[in-house]
């Protein structure tokens, strides 16, 4: 039986205890492909304020790489720290939490300059007990200036910790999450993704070249891509040397342009069989080192249109770890 590194056991491995993560979405930022800088609409399947203007703040106030101004920060740095300490205290009286990492969630967290990312970041680091950042974006919406200093953080020292009785000591983990869904430019075209695979490319190299921490997102169900073509995704996202992965079946919500396709009979979504098989399948491509961050998504509630197999994460985690079984996997 193979044990899968979860991202869980990796925290576990490096920090002897569990670390958790804690979601975080500033208002006033967005992401080119929402604002129109390389498209309108965002991805067919992202639920925005292009269909829906309540699910952002009130203010029309939004980021981009070349904003002169943030007349916002000081609003964003308490929301920040009131976002942190409501989820941890939660984690704590929960779980027992003790480290964490702040995890920048929603739209695009380096679309900004960086003197706002500066601020943003580091008022992060400065919590008790956080150990590093987690940075979710797109390939097209990061700067050299913005990886140098990225960079440069990542080499800070934390303070020493004791793990298998031994004091150890290690720097800040900063990992960026990059959405890659598919190396096929066809597909980023049909989802409207406002990118090519030759910039997740580009910008993954340069990443890591920095050394910092990647964690590809992939989605698996994307129109008309059959299981070959979700599988060299798999192939090719593992070949520029990302460190950790996160699989997410392609599932319609209301509000997207997604829905409209599925409206005219132009999408059909994956089957739960086949999404679980191509998951065992790329699992089973994974070399050791790089971590699984999550192996499927549902959602629970009245916004899901199809497939209804989403619904239910419970059941679905039942089933993969049934599957990964039978191939002697243990997750
Ligand atoms: S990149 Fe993310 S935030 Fe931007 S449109 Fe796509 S899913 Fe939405």
């Amino acid at each position: 039986m193979t044990q899968i590194l979860t991202i869980g056991k990796y925290f576990k491995n490096k920090f002897g205890e569990k670390v958790y993560k804690v979601p975080i979405s500033i208002s006033g930022f967005t992401c080119p492909n929402i604002d129109g800088t390389v498209a309108k609409g965002g991805c067919t399947f992202c639920e925005n304020e292009s269909f829906s203007p309540n699910l952002t703040d009130k203010s029309k106030f939004k980021l981009n790489l070349y904003s002169k101004e943030n007349p916002y920060l000081e609003k964003q740095l308490l929301q920040l720290e009131f976002q942190f300490n409501a989820t941890k205290e939660r984690l704590e009286n929960k779980f027992g939490a003790k480290k964490f990492i702040v995890y920048f969630q929603s739209f695009t967290n380096t679309y900004a300059p960086l003197d706002t990312l500066k601020a943003l970041y580091e008022k992060a680091l400065s919590f008790e007990n956080v150990l590093g950042l987690s940075i979710g974006t797109r390939t097209d919406s990061i700067t050299d200036e913005t990886l140098d200093y990225l960079e440069e953080l990542s080499n800070h020292s934390l303070p020493k910790y004791l793990i298998n009785g031994k004091m150890k000591s290690n720097t800040y983990e900063i990992w960026i999450e990059y959405g890659i869904q598919s190396i096929f430019d066809t597909t980023l075209e049909k989802i409207n993704r406002g990118h090519n695979f030759e910039n997740i490319k580009e910008w993954i190299n340069k990443t890591k070249k920095r050394n910092l921490l990647v964690c590809g997102h992939l989605i698996f169900g994307l129109p008309d891509e059959t299981q070959e073509m979700m599988l060299q995704t798999v192939t090719e996202s593992i070949k520029l040397n990302i460190d950790s992965i996160k699989f997410h079946p392609l599932y319609v919500t209301k509000n997207t342009l997604l829905a409209i396709d599925y409206s005219k009979d132009n999408f059909k979504p994956i089957s739960e069989h086949l999404y679980i098989d191509t998951l065992v399948k790329s699992i089973q491509l994974l070399p050791q080192q790089v971590s699984i961050s999550r192996v499927t998504a549902g959602i629970n509630n009245d916004s899901l249109i199809d497939p209804s197999w989403c619904l239910d994460k419970h059941q679905q985690m039942k089933k993969i770890k049934s599957a990964l079984l039978k191939e002697n996997l243990f997750y």
